[in-house]
């Protein structure tokens, strides 16, 4: 019925066919939990029964890490180290993520601070009830706050101010992400994406060998996506005054806050950050954000193996010069 040659062009289409069927996620598995107030979903290829063990301490791993870095828990590091007015000794995982953090705040010039916590309460942007605070109310959330706010030796944190409040709301999901990478790597997963919330984590590549395509969602434009990155063992974040917002008279009012004024940042509508950790990635977008898309666009262009794409206020897009190369 069919010559050689059909018969083989069959067969490709036939493979191809299936090929193609099985990519929108059969194989796939996609489990999901909430963790830091985030749903948290995590995405592996093979399969379920093996990897289902390391899905669960993926997971138990991020909510170790919440426990250690959360302002609402009173037992946390960072809640310790917030209530006390001595220097305090914090843990190691601790004080490396601090350090870390203090890195990108001096890189950032001030804009990645991880001492708001008292500005970020006043305003109460995530509760119930949010409020535009007076200027006196801010400047006393502002006292002491800075790159310099905290000094690390060893394990030994002390504060600038005995009143500072620390978050690391701006660094330590990404964080979190990182570890659970790291537990399913350690259980012998060579493909995994992990998405807590917009801080994506990319463990080699898709199931089928090809890079993993991660849709940047457009600011403005529920439904609409921005861009497309592709992309292979690399972390992939987006700070965006869209996720958590109140409005009062006609204003937006987000959860990313300027040091310098102690509002919400005003120049950026949202940015992304590809690099090769999540927690990095995490703070970086937020110290872009911050800074705007000519000095956050700076920021990143002088850093190794970091791309970014900013939106700025007036809706413009503004790349660094390797971006294009893993847009399609
Ligand atoms: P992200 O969504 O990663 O941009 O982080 C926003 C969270 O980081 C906020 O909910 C705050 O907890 C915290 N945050 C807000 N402004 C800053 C800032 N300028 N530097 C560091 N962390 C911040
Ligand atoms: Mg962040």
């Amino acid at each position: 019925m069919f010559g050689r040659p059909q018969l083989v062009f069959l067969l490709l289409l036939l493979v191809a066919g299936l090929a193609w069927l099985r990519l929108p996620g059969d194989e796939q598995r996609v489990r999901t939990a909430l963790i830091m107030g985030t749903l948290v979903e995590i995405r592996l290829a093979g399969d379920p029964q093996q990897f289902n063990p390391a899905i669960d301490a993926a997971f138990a791993e991020m909510s170790r890490v919440e426990k250690l870095f959360s302002s609402q828990l009173a037992e946390s590091d960072v809640s310790q180290l917030s209530f006390s007015t001595e220097p305090f000794q914090v843990t190691e995982e601790s004080a490396a993520l601090l350090q870390r953090g203090r890195q990108i705040a001096r890189q950032s010039d001030g804009a990645f601070d991880m001492s708001l916590g008292a500005l970020k309460q006043l305003w109460g942007v995530e509760t119930e009830n949010p409020q535009v605070p007076s200027a006196e109310q801010l400047q006393q959330a502002l006292a002491g706050v800075g790159p310099e706010a905290l000094q690390i030796e060893g394990r030994t944190v002390s504060k600038s101010n005995p009143h500072l409040q620390i978050d690391l709301g701006g660094i330590a999901k990404g964080y979190a992400v990182d570890r659970a990478l790291e537990i399913l790597r350690r259980a012998g997963v060579t493909s995994a994406a992990v998405n807590a919330g917009g801080d994506i984590g990319l463990l080699g590549s898709r199931e089928d060998g090809k890079p993993w395509r991660i849709g940047i969602q457009h600011p403005r434009k529920q439904d609409e996506l921005l861009t497309t990155l592709i992309l292979t063992d690399r972390a992939v974040v987006t700070s965006g005054d869209y996720e958590r917002f109140f409005e009062k008279d006609g204003v937006r009012y987000h959860h990313i806050f300027d040091p310098r004024s102690g509002y919400p940042a005003r120049d950026c509508q949202s940015v992304t950050v590809v690099a090769a950790d999540v927690a990095s990635a995490d703070a970086l977008a937020t110290a872009a954000f911050v800074l705007g898309p000519q000095q956050g666009l700076q920021l990143l262009e002088q850093l190794p193996q970091v791309e970014g794409l900013l939106v700025a206020a007036d809706g413009t897009l503004h790349r660094t010069s390797g971006l294009a190369a893993l847009e399609p």
